[in-house]
């Protein structure tokens, strides 16, 4: 027995995580597992993460675009942030400065509240 040690490269199936055998780029055991896998990611905690994923990806961007013109920060009304698809609920962290001001991220691009509805959109360094 002189075999290569391929233990390191060995594939799981992505449905049922046994290892994969046969062509390297396979993914699946066999049809039944693709079908169980396609199924699983249409509904239940996949799909609700997915979306997620989707709202904080768009929530970024809009910040992101707010920022174009100018690279360092920028007072924008809540309203049109809104009005562009902005959900606020949905951040990936919050910090908090000395000064008791909180500011929200969506990845690196971020918001500090200011009066009246505006909002200082600034970028993580
Ligand atoms: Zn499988």
């Amino acid at each position: 027995m002189n075999m290569p040690n391929t233990d390191a490269l060995e594939k799981l199936c992505r449905s049922c995580q046994k290892p994969l055998k046969g062509r390297a780029d396979k993914k699946f055991c066999d049809d039944f597992c693709r079908n169980q896998y396609n199924n699983s990611m249409k509904s239940g905690p996949e799909k609700l993460i997915r979306s997620i994923n989707a709202i904080l990806r768009k929530n970024r961007k809009i910040l992101q675009e707010q920022l174009k013109l100018t690279e360092k920060t920028i007072a924008v009304h809540r309203d049109k942030l809104r009005l562009s698809g902005f959900q606020f609920k949905y951040i990936t962290s919050q910090y908090q400065t000395k000064k008791g001001l909180t500011y929200f991220f969506c990845y690196d691009y971020g918001y500090l509240l200011l009066e009246n509805d505006w909002l200082l959109v600034v970028r993580k360094k």
